[in-house]
C-alpha cells in the first residue's frame, strides 16, 4: 500500500497549442496540507483540476493511493472538494446539505445521520443543522461546505481558493480552524491559493507554481529563508533583490557589488555560485545601526545610505534607504523604536550579516 495519497508524474496539461501545465511532479504524503500557491494563471486549479478528474493530462500519470487514475472518473476517486463559490442549496437545511452527497451514494439513513453530527461538530456547527444558508454568515457557510466535503469521509480534501469570498478578519481565522480541522481528521488537504501568507500559516508544504511549473517546494520556513529564484523571493514575503555585479570568491566568501557600480556586499559562498545572477535580503535581516554603534569587529557588511521614507505599517515601520543611483532598499524597525530614527533626508548605517545574503540563480 502505497503511503502516498497523491502522485503526479511528469504531468503536463495544454489546452490547444497553449501549454498551462509543463513537466509537474508531485508526492503528497497522506496526511500532509500541501499549498499550491502561485500567481493568477500560473495553472493551480488545472493542476488541482486533473487530480480531482475534471480535467485529463495531456501527458504524464496521476496517482491516487498508488493507482494511475486515467480515465478514472470524478466521483470514483474518494476525494472531496471545496471551492470559493461553496453553492449550498438554498432550499436545504445545513443537515440536509451536509447529507447531500451520502444520500447519493446511498448511504443509510442512520451511518448518514452520525456522518452529519460528526461533520457539523468538526466544523463547529453543532445546533446549526435545522438553518438555512441564508439564516449563515458566509463564514458560516463556507463551514457547512466544508462539513459537506468532510462528511463522507474522503482520503483527500481538494480545496481551491476557498477562502476568497471571505473578509480578511474572518479569512485569518479560517485559517487557524482550517489547519485544525485538518489536523484533528488527519486528512489529506491540498489547497490551492494566490495568498502567500494564507499558505504559510496552514501549509505542512508549499508548492510554488510558475508559468505552469514548480518553481520551488518545501516546508514555509524553508521556501521564505531560502528562496532559489527571484522569482520565490519576491513573491513569498517582501525582499530586497539586486542583480549581481563583477563577483569573486575570497575565501568562504563570495563578494559582489550590488548592481554595476554598487556597494561592495559579502554573502556566504563558494564557487559554484559564480555563475548566479541575482542577490536578496529580507528587510528585518538589515539592520539600522544607531549612532555610535560599533558596526565593525565581525564579518558583517556595513553600508551607507540616505533615509529616504518611512512608512507606518502599524507595529512596524518600513525604512527606504538609498544606497546610491537607482539603489533603493527597505527594511524594517519596530515602532517603538521610532525614536531611534533620525529625519529623512540623513545618512544612516546599515548592517547585514553575510548568512542573510541569498544569491539566486535566476
Ligand atoms: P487563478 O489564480 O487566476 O485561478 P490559476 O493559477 O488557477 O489562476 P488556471 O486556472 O489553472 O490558473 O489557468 C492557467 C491558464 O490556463 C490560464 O492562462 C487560463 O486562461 C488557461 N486555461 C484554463 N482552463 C482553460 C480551458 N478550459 N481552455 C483554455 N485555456 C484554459
Amino acid at each position: 500500500m502505497s503511503t502516498l495519497d497523491i502522485e503526479l508524474v511528469s504531468v503536463s496539461k495544454s489546452f490547444g497549442p497553449v501549454s498551462v501545465v509543463k513537466d509537474v511532479n508531485l508526492q503528497i504524503p497522506k496526511g500532509e496540507f500541501v499549498s499550491i500557491l502561485g500567481p493568477s494563471g500560473c495553472g493551480k486549479t488545472t493542476t488541482l483540476n486533473m487530480i480531482a478528474g475534471f480535467n485529463e493530462p495531456s501527458l504524464g500519470d496521476i496517482r491516487i493511493r498508488g493507482k494511475s487514475q486515467v480515465r478514472v472518473p470524478p466521483e470514483r476517486r474518494n476525494l472531496g472538494l471545496v471551492f470559493q463559490n461553496y453553492a449550498l442549496f438554498p432550499h436545504m437545511t445545513v443537515a440536509e446539505n451536509v447529507a447531500f452527497g451520502l444520500r447519493m451514494r446511498g448511504t443509510s439513513k442512520s451511518d448518514t445521520e452520525a456522518a452529519v453530527d460528526g461533520a457539523l461538530r468538526s466544523v463547529h456547527l453543532e445546533g446549526f443543522a435545522s438553518r438555512y444558508p441564508r439564516q449563515l454568515s458566509g463564514g458560516q457557510q463556507q463551514r457547512v461546505a466544508l462539513a459537506r466535503a468532510i462528511a463522507p469521509r474522503p482520503s483527500v480534501l481538494l480545496l481551491d481558493e476557498p477562502l476568497s469570498n471571505l473578509d480578511l478578519k474572518l479569512r485569518e481565522a479560517m485559517r487557524v480552524e482550517l489547519k485544525e480541522i485538518q489536523e484533528a481528521l488527519a486528512m489529506t488537504f491540498v489547497y490551492v491559493t494566490h495568498d502567500q501568507e494564507e499558505a504559510m500559516a496552514m501549509s505542512d508544504r508549499i508548492i510554488v507554481m510558475w508559468h505552469g511549473s514548480v518553481a520551488q517546494e518545501g516546508a514555509p520556513s524553508e521556501i521564505y529563508s531560502q528562496p532559489k529564484s527571484s522569482f520565490v523571493a519576491d513573491f513569498i514575503g517582501r525582499s530586497n533583490i539586486w542583480p549581481i555585479a563583477e563577483p569573486s570568491l575570497k575565501s568562504s566568501y563570495l563578494e559582489f557589488s550590488l548592481g554595476a557600480g554598487g556597494p561592495l556586499v559579502r554573502a556566504k559562498g563558494d564557487g559554484s555560485l559564480l555563475e548566479n545572477r541575482f542577490c536578496c535580503v529580507r528587510p528585518e535581516n538589515i539592520k539600522l545601526l544607531s549612532p555610535g554603534e560599533d558596526g565593525g569587529g565581525d564579518d558583517r557588511n556595513l553600508l551607507w545610505g540616505t533615509l529616504r521614507r518611512v512608512v507606518n505599517l502599524g507595529a512596524h515601520l518600513e525604512l527606504r534607504v538609498e544606497l546610491g543611483p537607482d539603489l533603493v532598499l527597505s527594511t524594517i524597525l519596530r515602532s517603538s523604536l521610532a525614536g531611534l530614527l533620525p529625519p529623512v533626508g540623513d545618512t544612516v548605517l546599515l548592517a547585514i550579516d553575510p548568512d542573510d545574503v541569498r544569491i539566486l540563480a535566476s
